[in-house]
């Protein structure tokens, strides 16, 4: 295993942060795996994931068993890891400029698109290396204006030629679940069985580009920009939420890594000399758009009437909203028949505060379906 440090644009004099990469290999052919934790530093089940999986890979390359390259970065998010307000720890959105650490990547196919005219052609490996070649291309001229856009430029960097690329996050109380691109619904199903993922959901581009649009969205952009040339989507991504903020334990993440470390075996970025038992799928990859969403009309204490991982049916109470002054009670129902998979850890709301998340099979929403900016 080598270990590389990537130092950051400094934020201010007399500081400086960096990020570790960690990358398994024998050099031998194969896929490029990338796995990140933590890029919302407060989300730490992910972070413990890796703990754990870290030693299957190193006794892997031990063994003479990886193929191609894995690299792992155990934290990606130091800028965030040190915020902390009055005792409280933030970790989603940058403290200097309010923004979201899993958002605004660049725009790989539109930064490729003019080196590529008339180079593709209907050999797919070719032009899968061609725009692979380009990529890395671009990002290496690519200078960073300040702290948190060094650290996208360099995570982006490391990931942007993978054939795999895995964000681990975590909800806030939650299920297990997976969001994919929607031209990779039967790689998303793929990881889902290995993982045991009941709740996989896929979506167009958002346009908030997120790290793992970062990551797959420049193929489906490519394919549309060059419809005569063979494009496959060669990267396949998901973001991976491991559950809610406090389900980080070694009885999870053990049983978490192995299972990461069982789907790289599927996947041939590990040769063991066997290929694993391939896992039931717990269930069948849904639309985002079919997520039900309730959010508070009213401030009030959040009463939950349903725990995450149960299926409920529409009309079905989820949560009241209680007006301690007036003592009135407001009962929220689920607009869907679905799986119950997440909820906000915070018991009291204020208006507009997203409560409850429902996955189900009747799209119910449009327009931008990330949450919190
Ligand atoms: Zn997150």
């Amino acid at each position: 295993m080598q270990t590389q440090h990537h130092p950051l644009k400094s934020a201010t004099v007399g500081t400086s942060r960096s990020l570790t990469s960690l990358h398994y290999s024998n050099g031998k052919p194969g896929p490029k795996v990338y796995i990140q934790a933590g890029l919302h530093a407060d989300e730490n089940p992910g972070m413990l994931v890796l703990h754990y999986l870290r030693p299957l890979l190193q006794a892997a390359e031990d063994a003479g068993q990886i193929r191609g390259e894995i690299v792992v970065v155990p934290f990606a998010n130091p800028i965030g890891l040190n915020q902390t307000l009055a005792m409280q720890f933030h970790g989603r959105f940058e403290f200097g400029n309010g923004q979201n650490f899993n958002r605004n990547y660049r725009d790989l196919a539109a930064m490729v698109t003019p080196l590529l005219e008339g180079k593709l052609g209907a050999d797919a490996d070719s032009n899968v290396a061609k725009i692979r070649a380009a990529m890395r291309s671009v990002m290496a001229k690519e200078k960073a204006v300040n702290e948190l856009d060094s650290m996208r430029l360099t995570l982006q960097t490391l990931a942007c030629d993978a054939d795999i690329m895995l964000d681990l996050h975590c909800d806030s109380e939650a299920i297990l679940h997976l969001y994919i691109h929607s031209d990779q619904q039967e790689e998303g199903a793929e990881l889902a069985r290995y993982l045991g993922s009941a709740v996989t959901m896929h979506a167009p581009a958002s346009n908030g580009q997120p790290f793992d649009e970062s990551a797959s969205g420049p193929w489906a952009a490519l394919r549309e920009a060059f419809p005569d040339a063979a494009i496959p989507m060669a990267c396949f991504a998901s973001t991976v939420e491991y559950r809610g903020q406090k389900d980080v334990s070694t009885e999870l993440a053990t049983d978490d890594a192995e299972r990461i470390f069982t789907y790289l075996r599927a996947q041939g970025a590990v040769d063991t000399g066997s290929l694993p038992v391939r896992p039931e799928l717990p269930r069948e990859v849904k639309d985002l758009a079919a997520t039900d969403v309730i959010r508070a009309p009213i401030s009030g204490i959040v009463e939950y009437h349903r725990e995450p991982g149960e299926m409920v049916r529409e009309g079905d109470a989820l949560v009241s909203l209680i007006d301690p002054l007036t003592n009135d009670k407001h009962t929220l129902v689920s607009g869907v028949d679905g799986l119950f998979y997440a909820r906000n850890r915070i018991r009291f709301a204020h208006s507009d505060m997203e409560l409850t998340f429902v996955s189900g099979d009747k799209v119910v929403r449009s327009g931008y379906l990330l949450s919190a900016r």
